[in-house]
């Protein structure tokens, strides 16, 4: 990890981020997103980029993966507006593709300053790219979820399935990764109560 730029507030570091033109995803986005909610959370969500749906609005996790995250989240009444919600990468890469290293490389120290800005307890990655990235591993996301991460700065990272995943993924039998989120998400519920 950078050293992160924690000289700026929540929303100042979110207005650079708009207008941001580090990497050729300026280009071709509409708007980035920055991300959005609590800036006192003692978790974040991180995903790995920003859907059409968000960036034509400029806001994380608004379109029907969106709104399955929601779902999930009010399933073990956690608020929404309670956690802080944001992406790896700030700008759609197009056609929904996985943002690459050199994106990545490029947008990280805005993950790293919102998270020295935030402070969380637990990071929840979800998704493949979030969690690889941030523990720099190359195990698959199946290998990943559900289990407890020592991370920088006392941080406990916390890999989940991505929604689009379960999207595409609508079995709730056993070993289902619908079946495995309600398990993960009732997990994080259970650590989050501690605090
Ligand atoms: S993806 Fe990140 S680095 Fe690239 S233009 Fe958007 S905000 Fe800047």
């Amino acid at each position: 990890m950078n050293t992160p730029v924690t000289e700026f507030t929540i929303e100042e570091l979110a207005d650079t981020i708009r207008k941001c033109q580090k990497c050729h995803l300026s280009r071709t986005r509409k708007m980035a997103v920055p991300g959005e909610g609590n800036p006192n959370s003692i978790v974040m969500f991180v995903g790995e980029a920003p859907g059409g749906d968000e960036d034509r609005e400029g806001l994380p996790f608004i379109g029907r993966a969106g709104q399955l995250f929601t779902r999930i989240l009010q399933s073990v009444q956690i608020d929404r507006k309670s956690v802080f919600i944001t992406n790896i990468v700030k700008c759609r890469p197009p056609e929904n593709r996985n943002p690459n290293k050199s994106e990545i490389d490029l947008c990280l120290p805005y993950l790293e300053s919102q998270i020295a800005l935030i402070n969380p307890k637990i990071i929840v990655t979800l998704g493949s790219v979030p969690a690889k990235c941030l523990l720099n591993s190359e195990e698959a996301i199946s290998r990943l979820r559900g289990k407890w991460f020592s991370w920088t700065g006392g941080i406990k990272i916390f890999p989940m399935f991505h929604p689009s995943y379960l999207l595409r993924h609508q079995e709730t039998t056993p070993g289902s990764p619908k079946e495995l989120t309600w398990r993960d998400i009732q997990e994080l519920k259970r650590v989050l109560d501690t605090f």
